[in-house]
């Protein structure tokens, strides 16, 4: 067992983390300790002659009480803290924007060291609260309905910058040491910019240390990794993760798969499906989570629906539903609410739950697919580059 840590009275406040706040990135080059794991930091603490259980004492202060400085680790003496603090940091991105909705959903955009933006998204429910977090800046992929897609520059965020979404967001939420019982955030979906099977090492080491019991000690059932289809990849998840798998169908032809979730083409239906029904431990209190975004006049008729029931017959499933969020220039209406609900009775006759999902955070542009930092109008030069952008990144995404 490591040593009891004791709890944080001074946990900083929501306005310290604020752009230019005491915990704005250092300009220096001590050593960033988010996103390492136990094994990392014994590696980086033992040149100072550190032995093992420091970095388990170390290990503690971070990821159960929160700690953001060296300072506050009690149990260590003065003098090794302040030689602790000339070498290593123990860092949060620096909030650029913090936007609260009307419906209590906050986002918080967020700028890491090279000054490039992600955003991270807290939706409240009764009885839980779930963290929407990014795996990347923008997206290589090109959707055609994502606003996520559109945007050109892309790179993969790294353990670390994954975690401490979620670490931030327990910092403004719940505070540090919280019991899983007493938490505001208890969700977490990777379902915020980008494609987290496109960065599948960094993804796997986060959700690793979220739910690492001797840490965040976030369960594997409280976190849904959400793909567009990186087939390869599926497996690995339920190997080394087995967290809940939403996978974006939003069509149930090649055909159509092929024109709105352009990685169709290189990954195919048939591949998708078989790649699921192997996903391990699927039962019917764990099941996959098919997202379809419903598109007016394209994805949505009743004989759609009938299809979606035979492509995933026998796949331990619930259907989600999305009413289709409309961006600025975005090519698509969402479905009536009348066909949504005709779909979705077709969905729920065959013995299937089919929520629909509610918009949250529309008002903060929040809601799915809609997170990019600009939410600017776009006319047709907008337009044109925007299609410039697509063209450009399925050529180089080989697809
Ligand atoms: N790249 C991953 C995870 C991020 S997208 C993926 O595609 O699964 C999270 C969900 O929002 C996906 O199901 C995505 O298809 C959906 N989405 C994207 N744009 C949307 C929009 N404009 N309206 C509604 N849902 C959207
Ligand atoms: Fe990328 Fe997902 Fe948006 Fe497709 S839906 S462009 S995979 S973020």
């Amino acid at each position: 067992m490591t040593t009891q840590a004791a709890p944080i009275t001074n946990a900083p406040t929501l306005e310290e983390f604020l752009p230019g706040g005491p915990l704005a990135p250092a300009a220096d080059n001590r050593i960033e300790l988010v996103g390492m794991d136990k094994a990392e930091l014994a590696a980086v603490l033992a040149p100072l002659g550190l032995p093992a259980f420091r970095a388990k004492q170390i290990y503690r202060w971070m990821y159960v009480n929160g700690a953001t400085s060296f300072e506050q680790m009690t149990d260590l003496g003065k003098e090794l803290r302040a030689k602790l603090e000339t070498h290593f940091r123990i860092g949060r991105p620096r909030i650029s924007a913090h936007q609260v909705s009307e419906d209590g959903t906050q986002k918080w955009l967020l700028a890491y060291g090279d000054g490039n933006e992600a955003e991270t998204v807290f939706i409240p429910d009764e009885g839980r609260g779930t963290l929407c977090v990014s795996s990347q800046v923008g997206c290589t992929l090109t959707c055609t309905f994502c606003h996520t897609g559109t945007q050109r520059l892309v790179r993969n965020l790294t353990a670390g910058e994954i975690l401490s979404q979620v670490m931030l967001a327990r910092d403004a939420l719940d505070g540090w040491p919280s019991p899983a019982a007493d938490r505001d955030l208890t969700n977490i979906v990777l379902m915020g910019m980008g494609e987290p099977l496109y960065n599948t090492d960094a993804v796997v080491k986060a959700m690793k240390l979220a739910m690492d019991g001797d840490g965040i000690s976030i369960s594997r059932r409280r976190i849904t990794l959400s793909t567009s289809g990186v087939v390869p990849e599926i497996a690995r998840i339920g190997r080394e993760l087995n967290c809940g798998l939403a996978i974006s169908l939003h069509a149930v032809t090649d055909e159509l798969r092929n024109k709105i979730v352009p990685i169709n083409r290189k990954y195919p239906l048939e591949q998708l499906i078989q790649a699921c029904r192997n996903y391990p431990g699927l039962s019917n209190a764990r099941r996959i989570t098919w997202e379809y975004v419903m598109l007016k006049g394209v994805n949505d008729s009743d004989a759609d629906a009938r299809a979606l029931l035979r492509l995933i017959e026998g796949i331990p499933s619930k259907i989600n539903l999305i009413p289709f969020n409309p961006w600025p220039g975005s090519p698509y209406e969402c479905s009536d609410p009348k066909r949504i609900e005709a779909f979705a009775n077709i969905i729920w006759n065959a013995g299937y739950s089919s929520p629909v999902r509610t918009p949250r955070g529309r008002d903060i542009l929040a809601a799915c697919g809609q997170l990019k930092s600009a939410s600017e109008r776009i006319g047709k030069r907008e337009r044109d580059r925007m299609e410039a952008v697509r063209l450009e990144k399925e050529a180089a995404a080989g697809l």
